[in-house]
């Protein structure tokens, strides 16, 4: 890859990693982001370094086969996750760009330990009808890889949740990586605030002398309608249940 092109695309990843910060989406030094170079390399965000002016010299280039740098090449060490990066890159020659998350809904989701059907008004939104679930292995081990290579094995879905841990997000343009995980991270709170309606839904059966009141009872049993799917789930989860 000419020298200007691999500038451009570490410069990208950079970007990537501070809009993320921008939006909330990750903190301090949680999360990795990369970007393919070429068939055999990509370029990852260095472990335990800080977003904030992080600069594009910073990331390390590893090869695509183990998401490790090459032997001869003095650079930093990269993210730890760098195998995982790795797994989506040999699997899919489309995607560009990767980034993992420790989103705040989108991890609270994963704690019911399941994969996450997606309801009709979502699918295009989130270009799947159902979110894969990972599951759990320490950070950073080569369990937690193997088990995302086994869940990407089985679905084709851009978004993967990390079962008690975080969300990935596989891209072809940074911008679709962006919007993919703040479409996520909408979702996961849409979910939520549905499943959190329970408790309004008992306004219902209050007798209503106004149409506000009224229109007020029938949304909230809409809300209760469209969550009780999510409710059964919960119903499995003695932690979300304490919500
Ligand atoms: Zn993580």
């Amino acid at each position: 890859m000419p020298h200007t092109q691999e500038t451009e695309t570490r410069q990208m990843v950079v970007n990537l990693a501070q809009d993320f910060l921008k939006a909330g989406l990750v903190v301090r030094t949680w999360g990795n982001f990369s970007a393919r170079l070429d068939k055999d390399t990509f370029v990852i965000t260095p472990s335990g370094k800080a977003y904030e002016g992080m600069q594009a010299s910073e990331l390390v280039t590893v090869a695509t086969a183990d998401g490790k740098p090459p032997l001869a090449k003095g650079s930093g060490k990269p993210s730890s996750e760098s195998p995982m990066h790795a797994r989506v890159y040999q699997r899919y020659p489309e995607i560009k760009v990767v980034a993992h998350t420790h989103q705040v809904y989108a991890s609270a989701l994963t704690l019911l330990g399941m994969d996450i059907d997606v309801p009709e008004p979502w699918q295009p939104v989130l270009g799947t009808t159902r979110i894969p679930l990972s599951a759990y292995a320490l950070p950073g081990s080569r369990a937690l890889h193997n088990n995302m290579a086994d869940t990407l094995a089985r679905s084709d879905a851009q978004i993967v949740l990390m079962g008690r841990h975080g969300a990935f997000i596989l891209a072809e343009t940074a911008t679709e990586c962006l919007r993919l995980a703040e479409d996520l991270e909408r979702f996961a709170i849409d979910l939520f605030a549905e499943c959190l309606g329970k408790e309004i839904a008992h306004r219902s059966d209050i007798q209503s002398d106004s149409d506000r009141e009224k229109s007020l009872a029938q949304e909230w049993q809409k809300r209760r309608r469209k969550a009780l799917p999510y409710l059964q789930i919960a119903k499995s989860c003695p932690g979300f249940q304490a919500l």
